[in-house]
């Protein structure tokens, strides 16, 4: 795209409903002291060899992500703290300010910016109304290439802090016996433990980051399509079909039907 995409927020609230909120480590705990949801968004990657320095996309996989294995397959894990709600955001208020203004997570501060560097900024995708896009407004990104400063310093920021969250996220994962992750890219295992459980957990694994690391656990990967769960346990991965994810304490939300 070579687009000149102008933005100012019309204030009017929309993108503060419905949401999927990816949270750092650090915002995970304020919002759920808060009062808010928190959800352990978990998916995998099979990673049977290491690809060359210069993958870029490969590159941004695996800084987000920690390394394990699914029965004999070599897999990385992306974690995602995620606080979801249908509605309304919790600290949205009626005039449709944000209740939690100088708090807010870093995701809602780069709205409608993207912080995936793979994804490119479209308006059409965004909750935003028209006049938030008029030229007469500054300019948010050009080519392609996010220009606003304060906004693209924030977005690194995201990826940076994303990063550093990786060894945190798998210790929580380890304590909370969290081990179960849908394919990527068809769908997330949704872990949900309680408030308390998880705000020790996510407390006492960034206390010990850094330390010595933890076992590394055996995932799973879920699916709710056979041909998906004949390939990975042809490969020999660790396989739950999503009906059992009921009793297996996650619920799987799928990007495909089944089949
Ligand atoms: S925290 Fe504030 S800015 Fe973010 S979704 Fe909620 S109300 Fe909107
Ligand atoms: S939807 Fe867009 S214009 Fe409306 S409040 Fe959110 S960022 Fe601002």
């Amino acid at each position: 795209m070579s687009q000149t995409i102008h933005f100012a927020c019309t204030m009017c609230g929309k993108c503060c409903h419905d949401l999927r909120l990816p949270l750092s480590i650090d915002e995970a705990i304020v919002w759920l002291r808060d009062g808010g949801e928190v959800e352990f968004f978990c998916e995998a990657i099979p990673w049977p060899e290491e690809p060359p320095e210069d993958n870029l996309l490969a590159r941004h996989k695996r800084q987000r992500s920690f390394a394990t294995a699914s029965g004999e397959l070599p897999v990385r894990i992306v974690v995602n703290l995620v606080a979801s709600f249908e509605g309304a955001c919790p600290f949205l208020q009626t005039d449709m300010r944000c209740g939690a203004y100088t708090k807010r997570p870093r995701v809602c501060r780069i709205y409608p910016a993207e912080v995936n560097p793979f994804i490119e900024l479209d308006p059409g995708s965004k909750a935003c109304p028209p006049e938030a896009w008029s030229q007469d407004n500054r300019v948010l990104a050009r080519h392609g290439v996010i220009v606003d400063a304060e906004i693209a310093e924030l977005a690194a920021q995201s990826r940076r802090v994303d990063a550093q969250d990786v060894d945190t996220k798998a210790r929580a994962c380890a304590a909370l016996g969290i081990s179960t992750a849908a394919l990527a890219n068809e769908g997330f295992a949704i872990h949900s433990p309680d408030r308390d459980s998880m705000l020790r957990a996510l407390s006492a694994a960034r206390e010990s980051t850094g330390s010595e690391s933890v076992d590394p656990m055996q995932w799973s990967f879920v699916s709710n399509r056979s041909s998906t769960r004949q390939v990975l346990d042809e490969i020999g991965a660790k396989v739950t079909p999503s009906e059992d994810s009921a009793t297996s304490g996650f619920r799987y939300f799928a990007f495909h039907a089944a089949d």
